[in-house]
């Protein structure tokens, strides 16, 4: 039998994963130095966790959960109810008396009792809910100072797949938690960002910044712009429709070709913004023009997510299609307090999308070549002893060696090194061994010298910081 891998997930292979490890390595020290430590969650949860931070009404949670039940007995009783109900539909029989009196016989068994919240369990989609609930279960508002967390992982969610989306994504996070909500906050949240895109040589992002307003101010705006839309609702497609009862917000963030003029009429939300959240969003404005940070400001970025208040911000790639996207963030003062935590505990967070960073990357044509620095090759069974001892001793200085395991003709030796992408090949003979010299190549344009061990281990470590 033959395996694939499944609808919308895939795998990351040498040499890309090489590229996937700097840019991780890029998020760690860059983070690292405006104080953030990592913190590493589980990959599931409760069901709830999400349902009740993200939001029941968001796409997120209505289509794109992947959630089980975490209960054998259940799932026991459930298979045996199935097979009857399958078995019956073959027969074609409907509403089968067979079905009905299973289940009632599962019931009465109390097969059903212990299915609750706990049994309800979900792949996480996203993972600000579970670095908050891990802030509350473990009291961190005690420590000292804003609680600076980043993480690293895989999200899921049950989307249509295509470039740039997948079922099986991963994001790199940052989140500030603690009892101030002040601009500079969120400013040095969006530097830290663009400071970890420079490292990694990211070209042409975009910053895009907004603010929609707070308890205060936006459930006023949310009515006026659900007003306005139901004046519009014929002209708007069946997912606008819809969210015009459940999330008129999310309008905003429609794509649809048809609906952009109507959407241009609509009222924008900084005009509706109260005092403070007005004053938050010109302050915000200034911190960033004091970091010399470009932005431009887009009244329809809303954010997919409920727990969103005052400054929401997103950054574009290029090279990544309509999936262009690669960062999302803001501030969510109130989401600590929904799950139970202090209601004092602002926070703040963006979540890069990984996989379309790479993308675009790749796509800019900035991957490093990450490969193989020296191939060793061994000509006389005599030599092999001395290659084995050179390998280990060029790894002992952090270079990448290849070293057959058998020994090769001499052309089809260093043909292998070419197509293995080596930056040098190393020829330990039995002339050299005598002359206590090893012959090293440069493959890219053929320079060849012959050194003495110590020599040979200072040229190559030297080349490979070159
Ligand atoms: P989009 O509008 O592109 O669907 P989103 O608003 O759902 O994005 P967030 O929940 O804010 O995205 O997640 C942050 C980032 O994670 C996005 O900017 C994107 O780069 C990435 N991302 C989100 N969903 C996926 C996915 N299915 N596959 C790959 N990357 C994703
Ligand atoms: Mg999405």
């Amino acid at each position: 039998m033959k395996f694939q891998a499944i609808k919308g997930v895939r795998d990351i292979l040498p040499p890309e994963s090489a590229l996937w490890n700097h840019v991780e390595q890029a998020a760690r020290e860059v983070f690292r130095t405006y104080g953030y430590g990592e913190i590493r969650t589980p990959e599931f949860e409760l069901a709830r966790l999400f349902e009740h931070s993200v939001g029941d009404e968001t796409d997120i949670v209505t289509k794109e959960l992947y959630s089980w039940i975490d209960s054998p007995k259940v799932n026991r009783a459930l298979r045996r109810v199935r097979a009857k109900a399958i078995a019956a539909a073959y027969r074609a029989i409907h509403n089968d008396p067979a079905v009905r009196e299973e289940l009632i016989k599962e019931m009465e068994a109390g097969a059903f009792d212990t299915l609750n919240e706990v049994n309800r369990i979900s792949l996480r989609p996203e993972a600000t809910a579970s670095v908050v609930r891990a802030y509350i279960e473990h009291g961190m508002q005690a420590r000292p100072g804003n609680v600076k967390l980043y993480y690293l992982g895989p999200m899921f969610r049950r989307e249509r797949p295509q470039k740039g989306r997948y079922r099986q994504f991963y994001q790199i996070g940052a989140e500030l938690l603690g009892p101030s909500d002040h601009p500079a906050l969120d400013a040095e949240v969006i530097e830290m960002l663009l400071a970890f895109f420079a490292r990694v040589n990211l070209q042409g992002a975009n910053l895009y910044i907004n603010s929609i307003g707070d308890r205060n101010c936006r459930p006023a705006y949310v009515e006026r712009l659900r007003g306005e839309l139901q004046k519009v609702r014929d002209k708007l497609g069946a997912d606008s429709q819809r969210r015009i009862e459940t999330n008129p917000l999310r309008v905003l963030d429609s794509k649809l070709p048809e609906e952009q003029p109507i959407i241009d009429t609509l009222p924008h939300i900084a005009d509706h913004l109260c005092d403070a959240c007005r004053e938050h969003y010109t302050e915000l404005k200034r911190q960033l023009a004091l970091r010399k940070i470009e932005y431009e400001e887009n009244w329809r970025l809303v954010r997919g997510l409920d727990y969103y208040m005052r400054t929401t911000f997103e950054i574009t790639a290029p090279g990544l299609g309509s999936q262009n996207a690669v960062c999302g963030g803001g501030r969510y003062d109130g989401l600590v307090e929904l799950l139970g935590g202090p209601a004092a505990t602002k926070g703040i967070g963006f979540a890069i999308g990984t996989d379309r960073l790479m993308l675009s990357l790749q796509d800019a044509g900035t991957a490093e070549a990450c490969g193989l620095q020296v191939f060793l090759a061994w000509f006389g069974a005599a030599t092999y002893p001395a290659a084995v001892d050179l390998a280990r001793k060029l790894r002992e200085h952090h270079l990448s060696v290849e070293l057959p395991a058998q020994e090769m003709k001499f052309g089809k030796s260093l043909s292998l090194a070419d197509r293995l992408g080596a930056r040098f090949a190393v020829i330990v003979g039995e002339d050299e061994l005598a002359a206590g010299q090893f012959t090293v190549k440069r493959l890219a344009d053929g320079d060849q010298r012959k050194l003495a061990e110590a020599d040979l281990l200072d040229y190559l470590t030297k080349s490979r910081t070159a």
